[in-house]
């Protein structure tokens, strides 16, 4: 059997063409949906990603902003400046590119971003949201995955979901929202003992570990789905994900590949956020997320 391959560019392009009659309706209304995003220092792998980002909004016609600080930036200048934007009325949706400095913290500068403008979905409040489905903002990857799931017609109420990676920005809000759902989720990290003990349990397996090939064919059920998270830059330069793909194309029902597969939907989740953001300023939409989550 080979496995049928979950592609999420067409999905991500379908998506992205879909926005045009919302956009048409807020910019009836004098609006154009605006993103800023903040970038502090010179790591090479978040201007990359900043990059894509911005291309993004200008592909679909978003506003964007680009906001770059020194690494020697203070941190009360840069609350300064999340301050001003959060009073922007140009501006729907703020993200700050992590990783930040270590003389910055963090948290501090997460929860500075109003809550009504946190696309990223990372403020405490969006975060907590996610427990009780009162979140505005569903976090990107988590939010692209489901959003893959559901266009595939995947059923996930009732089925076993094992997720391998428990970060704050995919791990433990994709458990989140896959119980949302109705699924009986297991989180599984670097702590977990016998990994395969658990993932060969799971009809949806969901990897994001940053580990290149963690995820081997002996390690899952046959005719499971499989969402492999990770991008590993590998010494040649190629992009892997955690999943042995090759292998486990041979044993599984549904696979996301890696580049093509999550990368994708995660910007697109973002344009999602920040659309849903000014429709929300224009009093278009007024309940507060898309999915009950
Ligand atoms: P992270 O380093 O913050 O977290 C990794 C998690 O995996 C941790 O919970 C850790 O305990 C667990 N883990 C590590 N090694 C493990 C092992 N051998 N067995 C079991 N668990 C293990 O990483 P992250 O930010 O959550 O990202 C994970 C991966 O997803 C990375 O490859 C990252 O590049 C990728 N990513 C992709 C997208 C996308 O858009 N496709 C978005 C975000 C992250």
């Amino acid at each position: 059997m080979s496995a049928r391959l979950i592609d999420g560019r067409k999905l991500a392009r379908i998506l992205r063409d879909e926005m045009a009659p919302r956009l048409a309706a807020l910019a009836e209304r004098g609006i154009t949906p605006g993103l800023a995003v903040i970038l502090v220092g010179e790591d090479p792998a978040s201007a990359v990603y900043v990059g894509n980002k911005i291309r993004a909004c200008e592909a679909v016609g978003f506003h964007s902003r680009t906001i770059r600080f020194p690494a020697e930036v203070t941190q009360d200048e840069l609350l300064g400046r999340i301050v001003s934007l959060n009073a922007d009325p140009e501006i729907h949706g703020i993200l700050v590119q992590l990783p930040l400095p270590d003389h910055i913290d963090m948290a501090r500068v997460l929860e500075t971003i109003a809550v009504e403008k946190d696309v990223d979905g990372f403020h405490l409040y969006n975060v907590g949201g996610l427990v009780t489905g009162s979140t505005i903002f569903s976090p990107c990857t988590p939010y692209g995955v489901v959003k893959l799931l559901e266009a595939e017609g995947i059923e996930i109420q009732g089925q076993n979901v094992v997720v391998v990676g428990a970060s704050n920005i995919v791990g433990k809000p994709m458990a989140l929202m896959l119980m949302s759902r109705g699924a009986t989720v297991s989180i599984c990290h670097i702590h977990t003992r016998d990994l395969a003990q658990f993932t060969i349990l799971a009809d949806i397996l969901v990897v994001a570990a940053g580990v290149p090939g963690l995820i081997i064919p002996q390690m899952v059920k046959r005719g499971a789905i499989v969402i492999d998270v990770g991008i590993n830059r590998m010494p040649d330069g190629s992009i892997r994900g955690d999943v042995d793909f090759e292998g486990l194309k041979e044993k599984v029902a549904a696979i996301t590949p890696v580049p093509g597969g999550v990368g994708p939907m995660t910007v697109t989740m973002l344009l999602e956020n920040t659309l849903q953001s000014a429709e929300r300023a224009a009093g278009i939409r007024s309940e507060g997320i898309e999915d009950p989550v």
